[in-house]
């Protein structure tokens, strides 16, 4: 049996953190790292499409699923540290219009270079390709795999998106093993599946929208078509309001600046002061040429040729489509292509000051595998780091505490 004092279960975006503060707040004690692949980080490399968007400067006014539990965690940690966090790794960031943060270098790699260093600087030992398949708490603490045992444990094995990266939800097995609560699981930061009856011909267009969950829910910025539906952004972020099994329409507003009276003004005007105007044409000061096409055959599926012959009440009917083109939403991608998981270890048995089990002492977790999720922009791996230095810190403390009452 291996002995330690502090076991790692997921060398993620959440664990490498955990196992540099645990280190960094008690040097002499000894961490062991287990990671189910043959390397640490894999998901890191692929965040922020290889560039990594790790964090973002609105991170502490953002709806994360369950913010009173996050705001008690960002009351600790917030964005400012976490800069300072990376820059005490040599690693330097940028933030774009919208808040969102990027390495200097641009790429994912430097940012798990960074952390891979540091916890091999600071000794953190790191077993790869060693799965955690069973925990059982001892009197002692934590055995795992009936080979590796400490007094206190950090359960950060991510949730179940994108599990060709490493996280297949095995973590929710091992919680659920030592008395934790699962909440319900969807994938959230997912592309929609749509009925493409009327989007045949936009696979590959881009446009900016404000979409609209009939269900309940909105999102806006880039929308992308595609062969299944949705992609791009918006429709990324509005996934976090699909309702599993629940039917739903998206509707998507593509000038959510002009009122439906305003457009239909606008357009009256066009046709007036351009009656040759040939009808393809109307709406391409506004959406691209394609996307403009499917609008107006939406809305008047026998156009006129030119601008002259449409009728004031077609002229209606063309400014609604553009504030209101709906999709029969038909599901998502799914976890395979998720880009996190909604739903995970229920909050309310942990301590959002420490991120200690309630339920298990000696039993920590941070990162995706519980139940926190965030939208599009760097918000989840700021959670993920963030949570993870809170939960290593915390656990090197409970680890000085075991020892001061020895
Ligand atoms: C394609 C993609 C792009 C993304 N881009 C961004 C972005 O730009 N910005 C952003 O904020 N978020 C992004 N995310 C989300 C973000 O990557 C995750 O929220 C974050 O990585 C979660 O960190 P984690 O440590 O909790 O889990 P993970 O990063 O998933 O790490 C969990 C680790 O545990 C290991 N593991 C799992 N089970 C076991 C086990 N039983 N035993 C041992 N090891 C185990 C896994 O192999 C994995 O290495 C993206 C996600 C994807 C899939």
């Amino acid at each position: 049996m291996k002995q330690t004092d502090l076991l790692i279960l997921g060398g993620g975006a959440s664990g490498l953190c955990a196992a540099i503060s645990a280190k960094r707040a008690d040097p002499n004690a000894s961490v062991l790292l287990l990671e189910q692949l043959p390397r640490v980080g894999k998901k890191i490399l692929a965040t922020g499409n290889g560039r990594c968007n790790l964090g973002n400067q609105n991170a502490g006014a953002h709806p994360y699923a369950n913010k009173a539990f996050v705001r008690g965690v960002f009351a600790q940690l917030d964005t400012d540290d976490l800069l300072a966090f990376f820059r005490s790794l040599g690693l330097y960031t940028r933030a774009d219009s919208e808040g969102r943060l990027y390495p200097l270098s641009n790429t994912a790699a430097s940012v798990l270079d960074a952390l891979r260093l540091e916890c091999a600087r600071l000794g953190v030992e790191t077993l790869c390709e060693t799965r955690a398949e069973a925990v059982k708490k001892t009197a002692g603490g934590f055995v795992v795999n009936g080979r590796f045992s400490a007094p206190k444990i950090i359960v950060c094995c991510g949730g179940c998106a994108a599990p060709a990266q490493g996280s297949d939800g095995s973590g929710f097995a091992l919680l659920r093993s030592l008395g934790h609560e699962i909440t319900p699981l969807k994938p959230s930061l997912v592309q929609l599946t749509t009925d493409v009856k009327n989007i045949r011909a936009l696979k590959g267009v881009r446009a900016a929208a404000k979409l609209t969950l009939s269900t309940g829910g909105e999102a806006q910025g880039e929308v992308l078509f595609t062969d299944y539906g949705l992609s791009g952004i918006a429709a990324m972020d509005l996934s976090r309001f699909v309702q599993p099994g629940k039917s739903a329409t998206v509707k998507l507003d593509f000038l959510p600046d002009f009122s439906q009276e305003k457009l239909a003004e606008i357009l009256a005007e066009m046709r007036q002061k351009n009656p040759a105007l040939p009808t393809e044409n109307l709406l391409t000061g506004f959406v691209p040429k394609a996307l403009g096409l499917a609008v107006l055959k939406t809305a008047l599926p026998a156009a006129p040729q030119t601008a002259a012959s449409i009728q004031p009440n077609e002229i209606k009917k063309i400014a609604a489509e553009l504030k209101g083109f709906s999709l029969a939403l038909t599901g998502t991608k799914g976890f395979t292509h998720a880009q996190v998981t909604a739903g995970g270890a229920s909050v309310k048995q942990f301590d959002r000051r420490t991120l200690g089990s309630r339920v298990c002492p000696g039993l920590f977790a941070c990162g995706e595998v519980l139940d926190v999720d965030g939208g599009c922009g760097g918000f989840n791996l700021e959670w993920a780091f963030l949570s993870g230095l809170i939960a290593g810190k915390s656990a090197a403390d409970y680890s000085k505490k075991i020892k001061e009452t020895i």
